[in-house]
């Protein structure tokens, strides 16, 4: 992979080769990193109002353009066109987001003696962002927008598989007026453009998205340099449900918190934990609910699932299937494609490969739980901490676990996906930092202390 120059993007709902990218060596970040570099110096002196128009403006090309990107998603990444016009959506909506942070990037104004001080929040220059193939859109702009509305300047390295919503992302910026080299989406391999973009001393800060093996790797390059480092890691979150919950809501739920994206999600609800008393009730209304999911073709407008990305990540999980008893699955289409059933599997042992490590695929392993430090005890026995739900209706306990559980996104009686505005970010092994929510643009900021003497 690390001397390739160019790469073959595969459709995982027909195995074809839909085209050919060119990929990107350490001589071209170099060239992309020193135009990022220069464009830096004009775009952190555009004036707020008008940054914040340019990337409105981005925003209504996005909008214009919400079924093709949504659509060239579906044959990249095998989503589901329901799923893939949410996820362009969510790009023009993270937009319009931050276009309003130019204007709101606020210091203070401390008291002290002798004169005044302020604090000024000024861009850090060339961020490099690193993607990951699972939601290629919405997670580039969770780091984009707000990198660009703080005025530094963007490199974004998508993953190998799914690199061309990005670059045609890209496009739609610079049809938007964005100046040339302000924001720059460079395909390559991890190893070679993603290794060089947390190498480069001009790269300011790496924002990642990825497994938490990589991410490991990037932190320790990044400390060379103590260089501003947020990662968005894995996952293994947990779905508790309480005897006192509506079983029928959280088991008709609970498959589209996990099988969502084909599994392939890192807020996965990957664990679910029953209060042993409910537990036959629930796994008895939790059949229909997968077996009745509809995993068809993802151009199908009613389809629920697709394919997994790839042959790799099929044999990843049918590796882990293999090792276990599936207590129930759904269907497949069959046919060409990356297909896996939504499956699940039962377990009492906590100590199991299931139960412990992210499939990343659609698989779910169900475990029942005797009280409530029970059930906060093994939810938070996993290194991951990155989301989870919580059903039931007590409202004291629903707040009680929430608190109890060691995770960046709860939430109680609903599998809420992620929000833009509000926070989001892991606890633990699951990532560093937090993206999204009102003070994203801060992270790409450095704070600078200024007094002047009376
Ligand atoms: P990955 O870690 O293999 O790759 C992520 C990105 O890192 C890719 O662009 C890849 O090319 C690049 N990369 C690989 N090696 C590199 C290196 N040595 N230096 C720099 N960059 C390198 O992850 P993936 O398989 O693409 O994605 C799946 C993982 O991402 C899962 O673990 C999932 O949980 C996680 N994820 C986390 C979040 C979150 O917000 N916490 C969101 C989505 C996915």
């Amino acid at each position: 992979m690390t001397d390739v120059t160019s790469y073959d993007v595969v459709n995982p709902t027909t195995e074809q080769v839909l085209t050919t990218v060119p990929m990107a060596r350490v001589a071209e970040t170099d060239a992309a990193v020193a135009r990022a570099q220069q464009a830096f110096a004009s775009w952190r002196a555009v004036s707020p109002a008008d940054r914040g128009r340019l990337l409105r403006r981005f925003a209504e090309q996005v909008d214009d353009h919400v079924e093709e990107l949504a659509q060239l998603e579906v044959r990249n990444a095998g989503h589901t066109i329901g799923n893939a016009r949410w996820e362009a959506g969510n790009v023009r909506d993270v937009l319009t987001y931050y276009s309003a942070a130019p204007e709101r990037l606020f210091g203070r104004q401390i008291p002290v003696a002798g004169g005044i001080d302020i604090t000024f929040h000024e861009p850090l220059g060339v961020v490099g962002a690193i993607v990951p193939w699972n939601f290629p859109m919405p997670i580039a702009a969770w780091a984009f927008a707000p990198a660009l509305a703080a005025g530094n300047t963007v490199v974004l390295k998508p993953a190998e598989l799914t690199p061309l919503t990005a670059l045609r992302l890209a496009e739609l910026a610079l049809e938007a007026g964005l100046p040339p080299d302000v924001f720059t989406v460079l395909p390559g391999a991890g190893p070679v453009v993603g290794q060089r973009l947390v190498e480069h001393p001009d790269v300011r800060k790496i924002v990642f998205t990825g497994s938490t093996r990589v991410g490991k790797a990037v932190m320790a390059g990044c400390a060379e340099q103590v260089k501003r480092v947020t990662l968005e890691l894995g996952g293994k979150s947990a779905n508790l449900v309480f005897a006192d919950a509506d079983l029928q809501q959280a088991a008709a739920t609970a498959p589209y918190a996990v099988f969502d994206n084909a599994g392939q999600d890192c807020c996965a609800r990957s664990r679910i934990l029953v209060e042993r008393s409910a537990y036959d009730e629930f796994l008895s209304k939790l059949e229909p609910a997968i077996t009745g999911m509809r995993v068809l073709d993802p151009t199908d407008e009613s389809s629920e699932m697709g394919p997994l990305i790839s042959a790799r990540q099929k044999e990843t999980v049918t590796g882990f299937l293999d090792e276990v008893d599936v207590a129930f699955a759904g269907s497949t289409p069959g046919g060409d494609g990356f297909w896996v059933p939504p499956s699940v599997v039962t377990t009492e042992d906590a100590g199991a490969r299931i139960w412990r490590e992210e499939v990343f695929g659609p698989v779910v392993a169900v475990m029942p739980f005797d009280d409530e430090e029970h059930a906060v005890a093994l939810a938070n026995d996993t290194e991951y901490g990155l989301s989870g739900s919580i059903y039931t209706r007590d409202l004291g306990r629903g707040l009680r676990v929430a608190r109890a559980v060691e995770s960046g996104n709860l939430s109680v009686n609903s599998h809420s996906a992620v929000r833009y505005w509000t926070p989001f970010g892991g606890y633990k092994q699951s990532g560093l930092g937090r993206e999204l929510g009102p003070d994203a643009p801060m992270a790409f900021t450095e704070e600078k202390n200024v007094f002047i003497a009376h």
